[in-house]
């Protein structure tokens, strides 16, 4: 590539929009131009870098077995009535309507078509496991876009679904891609933790989140600089108990207030069935209502719940909201949709003292365990993380640090299969649900975060695997007719070879060439000079080492390849 023939428009001053470094620098090495809030054209460098993320992403996923497929992105309200989730999924999905005033949605993500797709053709455990994956835009209206492609409102994600017959096939699938994970960001040069994630406490359930190290991230995460444990914020706060813990349940009896609603009374005043339908409440300890959760998706009248419940905030959650409440409360509701809706009065959930009612009469707590599932400071505390806690695993005590989710991988179980009645065959001739995991890399915002680990105040310091271009060469004045023709014969030779270089041919100042090559972040630098090539050498430079090197013009070859 010419560099005068390059799309590339640089930029000198930090644009006042872009508050971190991956959005600053991207914006002015001209790899990324916004079109409106969340929403980017990826510029041909970065389009050659997200190719290479995800060539590497697919010859990983490849080989763990999986089959790319793409599926649409537009995709219609029924499906995601069978999950239950076009009502509990609110603002962040983006919905629109056809000529024929039906409803859809631009997939925030897939489950709900991949589970149909599979269900309509996958009959029999002889077709299974089955590992798919897509990679694609994603569409989520994020409350706050941000940091440029970090936040955005349409993202690149790589998805993959695997079905199994059984929990133990789960297990397997689950673990290729953990393996298949750690391959991929190895490869793309980052320096990641892999941390235990909040599943939701669906019985059993797991997951693993990969961070990308980064002062800036979103993430907050901890880890044990003693043993290897390591684990988002969300899921710290309620640490998993040793095996031989066996903390009682709470004794909710004691705790029930005078005046206060039983899931019966909550169940009758809807009109539902009751514990199918009404499948939890979830009380402060004086008795006051914190939330309720309902089964389906059911359009309540909030205010006539509130004043049945004497409650004075209860509204309709945010899924993020949910998730600090289920790490305080009870184990039923996974943090990727919920075929709930959960009614909450967050204003109180965010106090502490409160207490978990359970999904049958007389307040039993099913399968909340003291310590494992509810610990009272988890929600007040959530946010401030919880450095110098204790490690679960070896006792020291644990540290604090930020990053970048890149990756995530989740056991989903039954729950989409069961929910969209999504079966197949067993072999002892039962109808079974396909038992489901879901992994998710998120390409656009790996990318960034490559960036936001790896720069100077120069500019961009390109991991070498996604590089956009391995070598750029600069004839440091390319009116001298010796120097272009050295510049180009090296440049042949080069492409000849099959690396991948720019020759920046552009009549500019030497200054601003070697501004621009470390700006767009090129990995290696090869400068032509009048000085050195009367000794028939040339300078390579290596964009993250100070000093050049005087290598022989015919050496060039051997030394970048
Ligand atoms: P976050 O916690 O940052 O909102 P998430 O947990 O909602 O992300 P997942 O549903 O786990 O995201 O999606 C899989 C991956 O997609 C994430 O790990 C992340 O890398 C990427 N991703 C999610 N949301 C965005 C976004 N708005 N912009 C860019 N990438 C995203
Ligand atoms: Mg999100
Ligand atoms: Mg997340
Ligand atoms: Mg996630």
């Amino acid at each position: 590539m010419k560099y005068s023939e390059l799309f590339c428009p640089t930029l000198r001053e930090v644009p006042s929009e872009a508050e971190v470094v991956s959005h600053q620098l991207l914006l002015r090495a001209g790899f990324i131009r916004k079109t409106t809030a969340g929403v980017y054209t990826y510029m041909p460098l970065a389009q050659r870098v997200l190719r290479k993320i995800m060539n590497i992403i697919r010859e990983e996923m490849d080989r763990a077995g999986a089959q790319e497929l793409l599926m649409p992105i537009i995709q219609p309200r029924e499906l995601w009535e069978q999950s239950g989730r076009w009502a509990v999924y609110g603002e962040e999905m983006f919905r629109l309507k056809d000529r024929h005033n039906r409803d859809f949605a631009l997939g925030p993500t897939h489950e709900e078509l991949i589970t149909s797709l599979v269900n309509a053709d996958v009959h029999s455990y002889r077709d299974l496991p089955l590992m798919l994956y897509q990679i694609q835009n994603k569409y989520r209206d994020e409350i706050r876009p941000r940091f440029g492609l970090m936040r955005g409102r349409e993202f690149i994600m790589k998805d993959l679904y695997s079905f199994d017959a059984d929990y133990e096939g789960l297990d397997v699938s689950y673990n290729k891609m953990y393996e298949a994970y750690k391959r991929v960001f190895d490869r793309l040069n980052l320096k990641y933790r892999v941390v235990e994630a909040d599943s939701g406490a669906i019985g059993g359930s797991e997951s693993h989140e990969f961070v990308v190290l980064a002062d800036t991230g979103e993430s907050e995460i901890v880890f044990c600089d003693n043993c290897d444990y390591a684990a988002n914020v969300e899921k710290a706060s309620c640490l998993a108990p040793k095996e031989e813990d066996t903390s009682p349940l709470l004794d909710l009896e004691k705790i029930a207030t005078p005046g206060q609603k039983t899931i019966e009374e909550v169940a009758r005043f809807l009109g539902l069935p009751a514990s199918r339908h009404v499948k939890t409440l979830l009380y402060k300890a004086d008795g006051e209502i914190i939330a309720v959760v309902i089964r389906g998706d059911r359009e309540l009248n909030e205010t006539k719940l509130k004043n049945f419940l004497h409650c004075t905030h209860l509204a309709m959650a945010e899924e993020n909201e949910v998730r600090k409440i289920c790490a305080a409360g009870f184990g039923s509701l996974g943090p990727v949709g919920l075929p709930c809706k959960v009614y909450a009065d967050l204003e109180v959930a965010r106090m502490r003292n409160f207490v978990c009612g359970a999904n049958e009469d007389g307040f039993h707590l099913i399968n909340v365990n003291m310590g494992r599932d509810f610990v009272p400071e988890a929600v007040a505390d959530l946010r401030n993380a919880v450095k110098g806690d204790k490690c679960p695993v070896c006792g020291k005590e644990l540290e604090v640090q930020r990053g970048i989710e890149v990756g995530h991988i989740f056991k989903l179980g039954t729950k989409y299969s069961e929910a969209m009645g999504a079966t197949f065959l067993d072999q002892d001739g039962k109808e079974k649900p396909f038992i489901m995991g879901c992994y998710g890399i998120g390409v656009s915002r790996t990318m960034a975060a490559a960036v936001e680990q790896n720069h100077d105040e120069d500019g961009i310091i390109w991991p070498v695997p996604i590089a956009p271009y391995q070598v750029i060469i600069v004839p440091v004045n390319i009116k001298d007719a010796e120097l272009r023709v050295v510049a180009e014969e090296i440049y042949k030779t080069l492409l000849a070879a099959g690396i991948e270089v720019i020759l920046d041919d552009r009549d500019e100042r030497a200054g601003v060439k070697f501004k621009d090559a470390d700006l767009i972040g090129i990995p290696v630098r090869i400068t032509i000079g009048s000085k050195s090539l009367k000794e028939n050498k040339v300078e390579i430079k290596k964009r993250w080492e100070k000093d050049a090197e005087l290598v022989a013009v015919s050496e060039v070859l051997a030394k970048v390849k």
